[in-house]
């Protein structure tokens, strides 16, 4: 500990510092020289007291903190730890509690920022030093502000009409509040629409999610905007304002009563020649399959929710040539509309819950295991649509020749857990893969072959189930499948379908014949999550998916205030895990709602009126409708309570008129000061001395 100046006579404005420099266990201690960098701000201008303990997050180290506050007059802080997402709020409220005004304090970044990114020991000691003294030159220039009060407004977008849209819609609903469920899709229900069953318990998916979106659909408290997209958002925690579009169906959905007269007249069967065989009664050709009758005027699924149809203009005769009117005949209640047009709404709400889901990886990346280009290699989307009842051979298992094959393989991992591809895991491959062999084994009495690289099933009853699949007869072959053929080497293998692989466990390749290949198929990002992304404020990882505020502490919510994800958008996971985030979305938006106003950052941008030219360059460019321009004295002005301290007009004011609060120019030019500091200042030797065996 370092106590440079305690007096007690203490002049009023007179900034006095508290710097606290944590070790965070070995994180930072290990990798550099905390009581060095502790004796170092000690000497620092302004600095009373300065310290260094384990933890300073700890209920110990805030008190440390709050006891030196009032024991030395501190009025300005400086915890020197680890990232301000994780803990400023934590440090912020120990010095509020002390009577200090929260925003005089100041975090110092040294883990993510020194510790962990380097193993230089002497380095890392003198750059937190460094960070150190930016903090506390900056926070000496930091002025007391208010956190300010928003109304929320009792109302929640969910964005995604899939397991987890509406469970947390529903659990929304249920307690009050309204919810606009937004699809993008004809109907809801997202991918377990098109499953058969689920795993490990195989329940039918149907018999689950079909009363959930029925629910949904006729709740009091949700409006359905179905077949609609996000165009606009703005606003900020509370005060969202959303502009919706809704796309045109071609169908009067006040007149629809979805009796299914103008999808079973349509020509224009989706233009594979597969699909025409299959109106036809012929086979059908895999890829191709869907799960409901698939024209131009086409439903989802025959359990879709809405049951409207919609007509796909770029497919329909109609607006190819004009030469068919046929869904329009056979509609008695005349609600075919070619002439429909998109239209758009604004919705207000408080706060907005992410739901969006995923995209499956696309098979065809992996041109050596013949997805495409070889019949009866089918992906395990496409064996779901096989087995399902509502399916196209009504839940048989069938070859493209329409025998049921006496051998499968199915490959997992394909498209995650590879650096080509994808480098993550996509979770839920192991378990649906081992649920697709059980199926084939009940269903037909055919050989089963898993490869695999290893066995994840880490969730309740999924180790069982994989033993009951073995005790089924499955023949695991611990091995990436690597490519798929259809050239025989052997009479044995004419006809069939060779897949090859390297099998750890024995030490040898393998090259197994079956008529049959189910590809495991990973998760991805939807394609737009970027764009919606920046739409939102909400940052994508470096897979794509949408990053949550805090891995462990926070999975739900995100860096935008009021902003709450669930389901896979936020990184693959399985039905129940869905289902759980999306409840602890809504309880933290409904949290949010129950309080009626939250207080938000004390932070925004004020105009000096006699340095404002009145030249209006910031009124239009305020994307929050903050800045009001007063006529009679010729100046802007920022209304505070609208201000989220985005700093646009800060930096295109030619005038220079306009001030961030918490961010002037000597704040941060003060900060720079302190970083550029001469070493002789920062340290009473010239050199900060090298931990032995460099820290780690
Ligand atoms: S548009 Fe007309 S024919 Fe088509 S489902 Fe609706 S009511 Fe039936
Ligand atoms: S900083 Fe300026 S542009 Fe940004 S929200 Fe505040 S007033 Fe609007």
């Amino acid at each position: 500990m370092s106590e440079t100046n305690g007096s007690p006579e203490i002049k009023k404005d007179e900034p006095r510092i508290g710097v606290y420099v944590c070790h965070c266990g070995t994180n930072i201690a290990g990798y550099l020289d905390v009581n060095k960098v502790a004796e170092g701000a000690g000497a620092l201008p302004n600095v009373v007291v300065s310290r260094d303990y384990k933890y300073m997050c700890s209920s110990m180290g805030q008190e440390l903190i709050e006891n030196d506050i009032k024991e030395f007059g501190l009025n300005r802080v400086v915890v020197s730890a680890c990232s301000p997402t994780l803990h400023e709020k934590t440090f912020r409220a120990a010095c509020s509690r002390a009577g200090m005004n929260q925003y005089q304090f100041q975090m110092a970044n040294i883990r993510e920022h020194c510790s962990w990114v380097t193993k230089d020991y002497a380095k890392a000691t003198e750059k937190a030093m460094r960070i150190v003294s930016a903090a506390t030159h900056r926070v000496a220039r930091n002025r007391a502000l208010e956190e300010r009060k928003v109304t929320i407004k009792p109302a929640t977008l969910v964005i995604g009409g899939g397991i987890a849209g509406i469970e947390a819609a529903l659990t929304i609903a249920n307690a009050g509040k309204k919810v606009y469920l937004l699809e993008r899709e004809p109907s809801i229900g997202g991918r377990m629409a098109y499953f058969d069953k689920t795993f490990p318990t195989l329940d039918c998916a149907a018999c689950i999610l079909t009363p959930k979106m029925s629910e949904a659909a006729n709740h009091p408290n949700i409006e359905l905007l179905a077949y609609c997209e996000l165009e606009e958002l703005s606003g900020y925690l509370g005060n969202f304002k959303a502009k919706i579009r809704k796309k045109a169906r071609y169908i009067d959905e006040d007149l629809c009563v979805g009796c299914g007269n103008c999808w079973e007249v349509c020509p224009q069967w989706r233009s594979s020649e597969a699909v025409k065989k299959r109106k036809a009664g012929v086979k059908v050709f895999h890829h191709e399959a869907t799960i409901s009758p698939m024209g131009s005027c086409y439903i989802p699924t025959l359990q879709a929710v809405p049951k409207l149809p919609v007509i796909e203009k770029d497919t329909c005769i109609h607006f190819k040539t004009g030469k068919c009117n046929k869904c329009l005949e056979a509609c008695t209640l005349g609600a075919v509309n070619f002439d429909q047009q998109d239209t758009y709404r604004d919705i207000e709400v408080g706060t907005i819950i992410v739901a969006t889901g995923t995209k499956v990886f696309d098979a065809a990346r992996v041109k050596e295991l013949g997805w495409g280009r070889l019949p009866n290699v089918i992906t395990s989307q496409e064996f779901e649509i096989l087995c399902n009842a509502s399916g196209p051979t009504g839940g048989q298992i069938l070859m493209e020749n329409g025998e049921p094959p006496k051998s499968v393989a199915i490959l997992h991992c394909v498209g995650s857990r590879d650096e080509n591809y994808n480098v993550h895991c996509s979770r839920v491959c192991c378990m649906y893969s081992l649920k697709i062999a059980h199926l084939v084994r009940e269903k037909l009495d055919a050989d089963v072959f898993e490869f695999y690289i290893d066995m994840r099933t880490p969730g309740k009853g999924f180790e069982e189930f994989y033993h009951r699949v073995m005790d089924e007869g499955v023949i695991m072959i611990r091995g990436r499948g690597a490519a798929v053929s259809d050239v025989p080497f052997t009479p044995e293998e004419e006809g069939k379908l060779m897949v090859e692989a390297e099998d750890t466990l024995l030490g040898m390749r393998r090259r197994v014949p079956v008529d049959m290949v189910i590809l495991a198929v990973g998760l991805e990002p939807q394609e737009d999550a970027m764009d919606l992304g920046r739409m939102l404020g909400v940052s994508c990882g470096m897979s794509g998916f949408f990053i949550e505020r805090h891995p462990k502490l926070a999975p739900a919510m995100t860096m935008a205030e009021g902003i709450f994800l669930a389901g896979t958008c936020q990184g693959p996971k399985d039905i129940p895990d869905s289902v759980a985030q999306a409840g602890a979305a809504a309880g933290q938006a409904l949290a949010l709602m129950d309080q009626g106003e939250v207080s938000v950052e004390g932070f925004f941008a004020e105009v000096a009126e006699d340095a404002c030219s009145g030249c209006r360059t910031c009124v239009p460019l305020c994307p929050y409708r903050a800045i009001d321009f007063i006529t009679d004295k010729n100046v802007a002005r920022v209304n505070p309570a609208l201000c989220q301290a985005c700093g646009t007009c800060v930096a295109a004011c030619p005038s220079s008129a306009i001030t961030g609060q918490g961010y002037s120019d000597d704040q941060l030019v003060a900060e720079l000061d302190g970083a550029l500091l001469p070493l002789s200042d920062l340290f009473e030797e010239p050199e900060p001395v090298g931990a032995p065996g460099g820290g780690v």
